[in-house]
């Protein structure tokens, strides 16, 4: 009999794969380890040395055999510095003063990284982020977290924290399942996943439930009910095949309305568009029907690497998306760096609150050495479709007018440099706080849209933080709050004459649909594999019964009275 955990679903599907352990953040393995004497600690460093070092050179081997220099050539840099070694006689030193082997190596390798950083030369100064990814490289063998890799076989990824970049990093083909110890609905790595239609459990850490898989098990994911077999036994397995044949004939169901328009039975038509974290996200979502793209997160393009993509390489990925849109709008959202999306060589200093703090168009509006690039690269790209740019996190209309003014000056350098870019790229905000909210019919006068961002307009309307998973049940998008700043916005777009769409999680709730049809929206922009769910709904329910209910909606005065409600008459 197979041991069973419990989580809480996130994304359904059924997965059956073997454990990977993998994730960036070791803060919740380092509370959880174990120190022996300090002889042992030192021999456990010393072999945790050698092996990456040879394990790099391994890489170094493969990444030349398929021709890919650069990164070969980072890779011999990491093992120079896994050899080198002042850092194994500074890593002794750190075990003599009383720190546990995976401790020191990751203190041993940020004073060698301080070091670096207050050189003057830039080369040297840059090598700080290298030395910091080493240490972790090192820390992770001695605490048995794996590196994720790119292999034959598909495996079940799980971490106490698994960072977005690690998923965004490998191929869907390779990921059967996820299952995370922290984490909520709207968390990154979980977006991430649910456009991928991987298969997800969070909340793992709870009574530490998720120490009792360890890499190698083989695991059945239930994330429908939330449920863990470790190890199930061959008749376990039989069981679960008849559920994964009706999710194979639901999957076939929803493919044939791929082609079919999100339109009500009284032809009220709602865009149904993707979001995306990736370029190489396009095709999968148009799998599935999407209309275009509501939402490039181009952070993604920034993250899992050593340093800040130039303009080039940025439109490549914005122009292959817009390209691959064919005709339909691509909406690329300028970088939002925060909050749970860190990017270490901005070396932006460690704050109280990150989600409330320097992040997104702030960075932007500061950084024009980032935030120009991005937007010539964007005005470049549309020039091979319908491509738009929206700013996250705004606040004010000071903010706005200034991106304006900078999106200007992007065009004029374009000019200069005798580079081709469309002058006619639409221009619009995240609606994702009070403030933007409260204030739309002031933003619409000088925005060509909005589109709301519910994953932040929740937090931050409800101040609860949206990766908190013991808050989750106040967190919730049928808030009467959340409903009225949602309307307003909505209203304020029609009366200007702007379109108004949403890109946050709500939007793929199919009862959520309904309401936002009836309130006058225009597009919707959900993980792919939600299209044909809401597109469903949608094509069932009239606009004249979902206004009925919205007015009904629009009396209650409590969120879960609400979701009942919803669930019951639709
Ligand atoms: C949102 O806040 O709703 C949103 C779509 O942006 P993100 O989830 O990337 O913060
Ligand atoms: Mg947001």
């Amino acid at each position: 009999m197979a041991e069973v955990i419990r989580g809480k679903g996130v994304i359904s599907g059924i997965a059956v794969g073997k454990i990977m352990l993998a994730g960036q953040n070791l803060d919740g393995y380092l509370v959880h380890y174990k120190a022996g004497s300090k002889e042992e600690e030192k021999e456990k460093a010393r072999a945790a040395l050698t092996a990456v070092a040879e394990n790099l050179r391994t890489s170094i081997e493969r990444l030349k055999k398929q021709g890919m220099v650069e990164q070969a050539a980072i890779m011999e840099a990491h093992r120079m510095m896994v050899q080198d070694p002042m850092m194994e006689e500074n890593i002794m030193a750190k075990i003599e003063e009383t720190a546990s082997a995976p401790h020191a190596v990751l203190k041993a390798a940020e004073a060698q990284a301080v070091l670096f950083e207050q050189m003057a030369d830039e080369y040297f100064a840059a090598r700080a982020v290298d030395l910091r990814d080493v240490g972790k490289r090192v820390a992770k063998f001695i605490l048995g977290v794996k590196e994720p890799e790119i292999g034959d076989e598909k495996v079940i990824l799980c971490g106490r924290e698994i960072e977005p970049s690690v998923i965004a990093g490998m191929p869907t083909e390779n990921i059967a399942g996820v299952l995370l110890g922290s984490g909520s609905t709207t968390a990154h790595a979980v977006i991430i996943a649910k456009a991928r239609a991987i298969p997800t459990i969070v909340g793992l850490n709870k009574e530490d439930r998720i120490d009792k898989i360890k890499d190698g098990d083989h695991v059945i994911l239930d994330g429908e009910r939330g449920e863990i077999l470790v190890n199930p036994s061959a008749e376990e397995r039989a069981r679960y095949d008849e559920r994964i044949r009706k999710q194979q004939e639901l999957a076939a169901h929803y493919a044939a309305l791929k082609d079919l328009p999100a339109v009500t039975p009284d032809g009220i038509k709602i865009d149904l568009m993707a979001n995306i974290g990736s370029h190489m996200d396009v095709d999968n979502a148009l799998s599935y029907g999407a209309e275009g793209v509501g939402l490039f997160r181009s952070e993604f393009v920034f993250m899992g690497r050593q340093d800040i993509p130039n303009e080039e390489d940025q439109f490549k990925a914005y122009k292959e998306a817009v390209e691959k849109c064919g005709g339909h709008l691509c909406v690329i959202r300028t970088m939002d760096i925060g909050g749970d999306k860190p990017l270490p060589y901005l070396n932006i200093p460690k704050e109280e609150n990150p989600f409330l703090g320097y992040r997104a168009v702030r960075i932007s509006l500061e950084r024009h050495d980032l935030f120009l690039p991005q937007l010539k690269a964007i005005l470049r790209a549309g020039v091979y479709g319908k491509a738009a740019i929206m700013i996250p996190m705004i606040i004010n209309v000071a903010e706005f007018k200034k991106v304006k003014e900078l999106i200007e000056e992007a065009k004029l350098e374009l000019a200069h440099e005798g580079k081709s870019y469309a002058d006619n790229v639409q221009v619009g905000i995240m609606v994702e706080t009070p403030a933007a909210a409260i204030m739309t019919p002031v933003f619409a006068k000088y925005v060509d849209f909005f589109s709301i961002g519910t994953n932040d307009l929740v937090q931050y309307t409800l101040a609860c933080d949206r990766g908190n998973a013991s808050i989750s049940h106040l967190y919730n998008h049928f808030n009467p709050a959340v409903l009225r700043l949602i309307r307003r916005t909505i209203t304020s777009a029609r009366e200007a004459g702007i379109w108004a769409g949403m890109c946050g999680e709500m939007a793929s709730d199919p009862n959520a649909a309904v309401l936002l049809m009836a309130m006058g929206i225009h597009e919707l922009s959900m993980s792919a594999p939600s299209i044909p769910r809401v597109k469903e709904k949608l094509r069932a329910v009239s606009s004249i019964q979902a206004k009925e209910v919205l007015s009904d909606v629009m009396k209650m005065e409590d969120a879960d009275e609400i979701k009942a409600y919803l669930q019951k008459v639709l």
